[in-house]
């Protein structure tokens, strides 16, 4: 393993300059220290055999104009780009075309469609030729079908001779299913074990595993939220199936957690080095909106293993965050509305908007649902008050998140 977090020497000559505690550093200081960092592992992504670095690039937050951010990721090692026709209304794939323009023999570019139960072939051809287009390119090295809950999803035949014919044209070289809701499960189960996988993008976070939680007094709110994400990654491992981890932040609040960081640790970096240390996961992805984030992301490449003070970091943001971050990958209230409101996704917005801060995607995200919040606003809430055993205010939240995103 490589270790590229700054050498002790230089981070005491930093604090001793500052003239700072042992632990404590100014902002400054550690943006100089995080500036040092880059990618220091290159993993093979399952049967594909593709090399990409293990912490890579989200773009679901890439805006117009923001190329410079791609082109610092670039710089700094990263490899990996990764996007969806939907991310920013098609802006996320452009700014990559533009940025990556004249590297792309260097880079490996993944995007998505969502194609349907029903969607046919020639419509899914028609969505990978725009994004093509946008991405100023006659290939992607990985297509996913994105945001993949319902297994029928995965039998439509359709999909499949798109697979082929795309694959037999040269404008796809593998292919896999994206996927954070309630039935993650079941339909990874399914694409594993039917061989229909070269890759599969997760949600996968310390809270979601059964490990995380020993060792914490036993509480209903640390319970996993699915602990059969840790074997169905490592069946996929068996099969060689690429693995990319995802929303391995669990929501994201940053800022909640820098009076508690340490030196140039981070709870970012202790949350990756989590799932990083999980040998079943070849690499992840995390929405990259700034250069300084890079910079603070790529202090985790190369982890195999926990940091010292990663293990408490984590601890204290699980119990933070217990009561008001929805799982929304465990779906236990599903079904408890009359409306048919999609709570788990309507809270996922949510989060993008209350956490994330940042409205545009939200909205964006909000906008696609087919069932969104707008019966709460006339509801009781009592149906689907305690409908939560995490004990969220289903029924508080979600008519203001319909009024803050429609
Ligand atoms: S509201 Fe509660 S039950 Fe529903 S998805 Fe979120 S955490 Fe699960
Ligand atoms: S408040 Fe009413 S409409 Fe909204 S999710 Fe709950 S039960 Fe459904």
């Amino acid at each position: 393993m490589m270790d590229n977090r700054i050498d002790r020497r230089r981070l005491l000559q930093v604090g001793a300059g500052a003239g700072l505690a042992a632990g404590v550093l100014p902002a400054s200081a550690r943006a100089e220290a995080f500036a040092q960092n880059r990618v220091q592992s290159y993993v093979t992504l399952g049967r594909t055999g593709l090399m990409i670095a293990d912490i890579s690039f989200g773009s679901s937050r890439l805006r117009t104009g923001e190329e410079a951010v791609v082109r610092h990721a670039l710089d700094k090692g990263i490899n990996y780009f990764d996007t969806a026709e939907s991310y920013t209304k098609g802006a996320s794939e452009e700014v990559l075309g533009r940025a990556l323009k004249g590297v792309r023999d260097e880079v490996i570019l993944a995007t998505k469609t969502g194609a349907g139960a029903g969607t046919r072939a020639d419509e899914i051809m028609r969505n990978l030729e725009a994004s093509l287009k946008r991405l100023q390119t006659d290939h992607v090295e990985v297509f996913f079908n994105h945001a993949v809950n319902e297994i029928d999803r995965l039998h439509n035949e359709e999909w499949h001779a798109f697979v082929d014919r795309a694959k037999a044209q040269g404008k796809i070289r593998f292919t896999g299913m994206s996927g954070h809701g309630g039935n993650l499960i079941q339909c990874l189960d399914y694409g594993i074990d039917n061989d229909i996988l070269d890759v599969m993008l997760v949600a996968y976070n310390f809270g979601q595993d059964p490990k995380f939680y020993e060792g914490l007094t036993k509480d209903f709110d640390f319970v996993a939220t699915q602990p059969d994400l840790p074997r169905v990654i490592e069946k996929a491992k068996t099969k060689d199936v690429g693995v990319i981890a995802m929303k391995t932040l669990r929501g994201a609040r940053l800022n909640d957690m820098r009076p508690f960081e340490q030196g140039t640790d981070s709870f970012a970096q202790a949350a990756f080095r989590w799932v990083l240390s999980n040998p079943n996961v070849d690499a992840l992805i995390v929405s990259m909106t700034s250069s300084d984030l890079i910079d603070e992301y790529l202090g985790a490449s190369g982890a195999q293993e926990l940091g010292a003070n990663d293990l408490p970091l984590l601890h204290r943001y699980a119990k933070m965050n217990g009561d008001s971050f929805c799982r929304h990958a465990c779906n236990a209230c599903e079904g408890s509305c009359p409306y048919g409101v999609q709570i788990a996704d309507v809270l996922r917005t949510r989060m993008y908007a209350m956490d994330y801060r940042d409205m545009d995607f939200a909205r964006a995200e909000y906008a696609m649902l087919e069932v969104n919040g707008s019966a709460c606003l006339s509801c009781s809430g009592e149906p689907c008050r305690n409908a939560c055993p995490y004990g969220l205010k289903i029924d508080e939240l979600c008519a203001p998140t319909h009024v803050l995103l429609i």
